[in-house]
């Protein structure tokens, strides 16, 4: 039986699979915003998980950021309290159970990969699409982390060929660079660009409503989100052309998506035949927790 936790900045969800993936345990606490606390937290969820059930073989945890191959310490790190610290070595000290630390994209696209919508096929590109833009990488089951450990980083590469009202409607993305695909394809980046070009101050979800009640710019917003979403997902696809593209996050809940996203991206990526899948996520806001178990 396998541990997942899932490292969230509110939240920290515990989970016990077996393994074919049954859901024996689940317990969901507050993230206590200190790296003591944090600590603290987790290992109480593993201390109570542990006392209730035996044979446990591992724990996974997913988090946003990562350990650092390089110097052990956390690093990009939203929950930032986590940054600099030896957060793998300071568990290992304390649990006498293997322990794996993965960056949450990467969770969500491995999950998905070994017994969601993603399971039968080989090369799995997972793609976050929420508050932020993240993806990440899986190939026969196994995530591609990268010797920079940055393999799947899709939401601050560039838009490609924005014109002049998309450079104009974008805000420049905090990680330093301009054009980022999350300044796009995240729900904030989706909503930015609505109130840039309409004046409102609409959330993602206000948009989605307008929509679904027949607005005309509402549809235009949408095809313009499915065109930047597939112009950024046509260079994943030129370079490693995986079978299937999987998302997840609050835009992956819009149906639009997957019943335009195809014939936009045939317009984009350079090949005769196109049998590349885009996909709703099957397990949902469990996938990050599942993820972190299978590691
Ligand atoms: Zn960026």
């Amino acid at each position: 039986m396998k541990i997942g936790i899932d490292l969230g900045g509110t939240k920290t969800e515990a989970i016990l699979i077996d393994n074919i993936g049954n859901e024996l345990f689940r317990k969901r606490i507050q993230t206590e915003k200190s790296y003591d606390g944090t600590i603290k937290g987790i290992i109480n969820l593993i201390k109570e998980i542990d006392n209730k059930f035996e044979k446990i073989h591992s724990v996974g945890i997913g988090m946003p950021g990562i350990i650092s191959n390089y110097t052990s310490l956390v690093k990009n790190a939203n929950s930032i309290w986590l940054n600099g610290k030896p957060l793998k070595k300071d568990l290992d000290k304390i649990l006498d159970k293997k322990i794996t630390i993965e960056n949450d994209a990467n969770c969500f696209a491995l999950s998905e990969a070994v017994d969601g919508a993603g399971k039968d096929y080989n090369a799995v590109f997972g793609v976050i699409i929420g508050t932020g833009t993240g993806g990440g990488i899986v190939f026969n089951k196994k995530v591609l982390q990268g010797i920079n450990q940055i393999g799947g980083e899709w939401g601050h590469t560039s838009l490609p060929n924005r014109t002049n009202d998309e450079i104009k409607y974008a805000k420049k993305c905090f990680c330093g660079l301009e054009g980022c695909m999350e300044t796009y394809v995240s729900g904030p980046g989706f909503a930015n660009i609505f109130n840039n070009i309409h004046n409102e101050n609409f959330n993602s979800h206000q948009i989605i409503d307008e929509f679904i009640n027949g607005s005309q710019r509402s549809k235009l917003a949408l095809d313009n989100y499915v065109n930047h979403l597939a112009r950024g997902l046509s260079n994943v696809i030129n370079i490693l052309d995986p079978d299937v593209i999987i998302l997840g996050g609050g835009m992956s809940n819009i149906d639009y998506i997957y019943e335009n996203i195809s014939k936009q991206l045939k317009k984009y990526v350079v090949t005769d035949t196109f049998h590349t899948k885009v996909l709703k996520n099957k397990h949902g806001d469990s996938s990050g927790v599942r993820g972190a178990a299978w590691l």
